[in-house]
């Protein structure tokens, strides 16, 4: 399913700012000094080029794209590649910052970036998107490499424009090499378990931080707002693990069962219905915004960001946020969060199975050699549950949130790493 443009900002002018605020308050408590959070907060390489494509009617468009390097302390940098027509340097800029926190959270050995070209690949042929794609990764050919920067797939990209880029790069250096890039189709050395992997760590953090608050997962309850890749994974995998999953939500509206909804026969029906769960029979349609007020223990917000703000978030009743999107809650609502109660497993931790997967990809790549699903699901579940672990820990030795504490191990290691190397 293709990635939904976020709904309009109602807390944050720039989604970003939330990330930024977070990590100002992360770095005084660690007391980093200035020079070094001057350095973390500046992007280490930032890249624009214009792209001038012949169109299926004869024309020349010129489009604009972008690479950023957040940093790469910590190794090459990670991050995807977006297409969309409201990309510009200062989003591309935060972006890559926020996959610099999530790696090394994780504790991958990554660094962060991110790409982008704006373009409306909805209104593009297919062939106008391949030669977009590959005229845009011979424009980084000094940038990317499997030991330099490895991009992957972002809003509006996905296996196929991996596949472009991966035989562009390759004809560049006169041979295969597959590690430049993942979310790449398995035949060209995709990872078994990437597309359910960031749903499955929500699963994992959710499991993690319900046996802190004591929740048993057969007494539970959760809603799940989104129903996408991360979504409904998140929702089918913690329905496996006894939790009553009885709302679910998309662009469509809301669906709430008391009883519970069965997720498989939601998925079943959504891949059936262009993608969408409008007239999904096994629930009661409810108001779109009421699924983040139900009286649950667990909420999974998977859909887009800054859906929980000021606004609305004295109406939640849940005892347990677990991010499944990146940035959905606005920095404003985390001090009422806070004093709610609510624990939070915050995006930066949450939602980062994804990419701890995608490293798999890189280093089977890098191995020649294929794991089993099995492996790489049991692989991830445990980086992820050390990382959680590692949060939660944190959170108590600063008496912390957890967003905060997973920012603070975030800062603490790059800084670490950055003191140790030296500059100039
Ligand atoms: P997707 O496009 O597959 O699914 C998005 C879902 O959210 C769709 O069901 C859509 O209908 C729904 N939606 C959009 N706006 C909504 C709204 N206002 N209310 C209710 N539902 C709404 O996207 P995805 O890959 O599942 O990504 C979801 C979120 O997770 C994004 O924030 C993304 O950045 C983040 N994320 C994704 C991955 C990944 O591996 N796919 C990794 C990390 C973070």
């Amino acid at each position: 399913m293709g990635y939904i443009e976020p709904a309009p900002l109602k807390d944050e002018k720039n989604p970003f700012e939330a990330m930024m605020s977070r990590f100002h308050i992360a770095s005084q408590i660690l007391g980093i000094d200035d020079e070094v959070y001057n350095v973390l907060k500046s992007p280490a390489k930032q890249v624009i080029v214009s792209l001038p494509i012949t169109m299926d009617d004869g024309s020349i468009r010129v489009f604009d794209g972008y690479r950023v390097i957040h940093s790469n302390i910590l190794g090459p940098s990670k991050g995807g590649i977006r297409f969309d027509p409201g990309v510009n340097i200062d989003e591309v800029k935060a972006l890559a910052a926020w996959m610099t926190w999530k790696c090394a959270v994780v504790d991958i050995p990554y660094g962060g970036a991110k790409g982008g070209i704006q373009c409306n690949p909805r209104e593009m042929s297919s062939g106008e998107i391949e030669r977009l794609m590959r005229a845009y990764t011979l424009s980084m050919v000094e940038i990317f490499g499997p030991d330099r920067d490895i991009p992957a797939p972002d809003m509006g990209t996905g296996p196929k424009e991996m596949a472009w880029l991966m035989d562009e790069y390759s004809r560049t250096q006169g041979m295969t090499i597959n590690s430049v890039v993942t979310g790449k189709p398995l035949v060209l050395g995709g990872s078994l378990g990437r597309t359910e992997a960031t749903g499955r760590g929500v699963m994992v953090s959710a499991l993690a931080a319900m046996e802190k608050l004591k929740i048993n997962p057969y007494k539970a309850t959760c809603a799940v707002q989104g129903f996408g890749n991360v979504g409904s994974f998140a929702a089918l995998l913690l329905a496996e693990r006894g939790v009553k999953v009885v709302a679910i939500s998309d662009l469509s509206g809301a669906y709430h069962n008391a009883n519970g909804i069965d997720i498989q026969a939601a998925i079943e029906y959504r891949n059936s219905n262009n993608g969408t769960l409008t007239g999904f029979p096994g629930a009661e349609m409810i108001g779109g915004d009421e699924i983040l007020s139900l009286e649950v223990d667990v909420l999974v917000p998977a859909a887009t960001e800054d859906v929980i703000t000021s606004q609305n978030v004295e109406s939640i009743k849940a005892k347990l946020i677990v991010e499944g999107a990146n940035g959905p809650t606005s920095a404003k609502a985390d001090n009422v969060i806070n004093d709610k109660g609510i624990m939070v497993a915050p995006d930066i931790l949450a939602n980062a199975g994804g990419v701890t997967v995608s490293y798999f990809e890189w280093v089977q790549n890098r191995l020649g050699y294929k794991w089993t699903g099995e492996r790489v699901n049991r692989r991830s579940d445990r980086i992820m549950k050390d990382a959680f672990d590692n949060v939660y820990n944190t959170s108590k030795e600063y008496n912390v949130s957890m967003r905060i504490a997973a920012y603070i191990v975030a800062i603490d290691k790059v800084a670490k790493t950055y003191k140790y190397r030296g500059g100039y």
